[in-house]
């Protein structure tokens, strides 16, 4: 398994934090295929992995959202303009986790492989599913 830092480092630029592939288990945008399609490892490696990335998403979604309010608030002192402030922060509220989703399933992933390393079962059949002879 290679390193924390670049696990990290792989799943912050949508590689896998296994092998580093791009051609990973994001499909398209917001799909994920069953496994990497480089290595085979899988992104559903427990029950509930589900909620790390929403817990992921959720957490940089109102961290920007904070930022944006403080930003807009400071820039429009003292006379707030309500409705271009309401429109900025709810086009936030959608655009950012859109924007992140992919990312938080490789971060999450990465998370996940360095606080619980796999297996040699679970090596043995990433390996045979990506084709990697034993
Ligand atoms: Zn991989």
């Amino acid at each position: 398994m290679p390193s924390t830092g670049t696990m990290f480092r792989r799943a912050v630029v949508l590689k896998c934090p296994r092998c580093g592939s791009r051609k990973t288990f994001i499909k398209h945008w917001l799909g994920r295929h069953e496994r990497c399609r480089t290595c085979g490892i899988r992104w559903h490696r427990e029950h509930g992995f589900e909620l790390g990335p929403i817990a992921l998403n959720v957490f940089f979604t109102f961290l920007t959202l904070g930022v944006t309010m403080a930003v807009a608030l400071v820039l429009s002192a003292p006379d707030f303009k309500v409705v271009p402030l309401v429109l900025a922060i709810g086009a936030t509220a959608v655009v950012v986790p859109l924007l992140i989703y992919p990312f938080t399933f490789t971060l999450w992933l990465a998370f996940d492989l360095v606080s619980h390393k796999p297996d040699e079962r679970e090596l043995a059949e990433a390996d045979a599913a990506a084709g990697v002879s034993a």
